[in-house]
């Protein structure tokens, strides 16, 4: 009660810390300007400054904006050191006139804030400078504070942490780059699938030939592309490569009618693909073919077409290698002979997936914290989109618990017009963040969590 009545008493100032820093349009991407990602990087130091936080330093890693990182020292010996992970850069925001209002003029909703990256992921930024408000940059754990400048356009921390493990090293981790399931429901992130690309071509002709004269007999490269794809799914829409691991999902999920409406599916139309939700989106694997070359209908010929290509992304279990889980796509498609013909397929990039361990003592420590913000227990997710950082920061520090959760949720518009943020949601994170400390410093002054951990797992 006495937390949640500290965090309602700086609601307004985190408010208007946030608007501010939604203010400006740190875009971290080639073609904007750097000014802004500069000035966004210069407020979120200063705020960390102005919190407590006594060492605040620039960090500029090569071909990516400059990092904002802190450090609190543990304030007792046997205190855990809790990393905390968010980033101050944006998405652009598209196309402006799908905007409600403009998106970088931060502007009140029922319960919110709209504005680019004011949920994806100032809100966490402030979540994690509310928390800080809350101990007057005193709290029982040590801090590291890491806030990125160049998340959205290839991260530097995909590859960066493991070179440097001693600024990275700690307990456990708060990587606050997502939400919950839905706004209310408490969730932790503790599964991201993997991704791969493959792209696929068939030649057959030298050049297009008339569809009347040749047609019938000449091998049509368009024809033999689809006939390939259309491999790569059972009638069901299950995906029929071999090889590509399926779990059953033990954690929640969305409801049947939230996930149509999130994914905005026609009326009357079905989901592809069978058995739970969690499962086809989060522990099983998924093949869209994002990208196709052909002629374009407005411009089409009455031609044999020659030449025809497809980009694929797979998104694979979180546990398959990504190499294998690569592979079994490749193989399947060069196996294949549509009509005979031998397709060209060339490997493209691949991210690993991420599988939390859940069991340790900053788990407990942070179901007991969601649940006192929420007012229920937590519930377990995955999300289908892979973090790279996550791998990141996690190999360089092996022993520390990694938990996702923050202030956004899965209807706040991340990467898409009308980004929105909800009060409600920020207020229970800075209050999960501040409970999750406090709970953590407890059970780990109370137990030899240091040393079960150094003795590894
Ligand atoms: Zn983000």
């Amino acid at each position: 009660m006495e937390l949640e009545t500290r965090v309602d008493g700086l609601m307004d100032g985190l408010r208007a810390d946030l608007e501010r820093l939604a203010a400006i349009p740190s875009i971290a991407f080639p073609g904007f300007p750097p000014e802004p990602v500069q000035q966004a990087h210069d407020l979120v130091a200063e705020l960390l400054r102005d919190a407590g936080v006594p060492h605040v330093e620039r960090l500029d890693l090569p071909d990516t904006a400059p990092v904002v990182y802190g450090q609190i020292p543990a304030p007792t010996p046997d205190a855990p050191t809790v990393l905390l992970y968010g980033h101050y850069d944006v998405q652009p925001p598209g196309d402006q006139a799908l905007w409600l209002s403009p998106p970088f003029e931060p502007t009140p909703v029922e319960g919110g804030l709209r504005a680019r990256g004011i949920a994806d992921d100032k809100s966490n930024v402030i979540a994690h400078l509310g928390m800080l408000r809350v101990y007057e940059g005193r709290p029982p754990v040590g801090v590291k504070i890491v806030i990125e400048g160049q998340e959205e356009y290839g991260s530097a921390f995909d590859t960066y942490p493991p070179t440097d493990p001693e600024r990275f090293a700690c307990d456990a981790m708060v990587i606050a780059d997502l939400g919950n399931l839905r706004p209310g429901t408490p969730t932790l992130t503790t599964g991201l699938r993997g991704a791969a690309e493959v792209t696929v071509e068939v030649r057959t002709l030298d050049e297009p030939r008339h569809s009347g004269e040749f047609g019938g007999a000449a091998p049509d490269a368009l024809l033999a592309l689809l006939k390939a794809l259309a491999t790569l799914h059972d009638v069901h829409g299950d995906v029929a490569v071999e090889g590509l691991r399926r779990d059953p999902w033990t954690g929640t999920t969305y409801t049947e009618e939230e996930f149509r409406s999130l994914a905005g599916v026609r009326e009357g139309l079905p989901l592809i693909g069978s058995g739970s939700l969690g499962e086809r989106l989060w522990s099983g694997p998924a093949i869209t073919v994002i990208g196709l070359d052909a002629p374009a209908v407005e411009h089409a010929a009455s031609a044999v077409v020659p030449y025809a290509r497809a980009k694929l992304n797979l998104r694979f279990h979180p546990l398959q290698d990504p190499r294998e889980a690569q592979r079994k796509l490749v193989d399947h498609l060069r196996a294949l002979r549509p009509f005979g013909i031998p397709l060209t397929v060339t490997p493209g990039d691949t991210g690993p997936g991420y599988e939390a361990a859940t069991g340790g003592p900053a788990y407990r420590a942070a179901l007991t914290a969601l649940k006192e913000a929420w007012g229920e227990e937590a519930s377990y997710v995955a999300t289908g989109g892979s973090i790279p950082l996550v791998n990141g920061l996690a190999k360089a520090a092996p022993g520390a618990e990694v938990l996702l959760f923050g202030a956004q949720d899965s209807m706040c518009n991340l990467h898409a017009p009308n980004e929105r943020v909800l009060f409600s949601e920020l207020r229970n994170t800075v209050i999960a963040m501040s409970a999750f400390v406090r709970e953590y410093a407890e059970d780990f002054a109370g137990s030899d969590a240091r040393g079960r951990q150094g003795a590894g797992e």
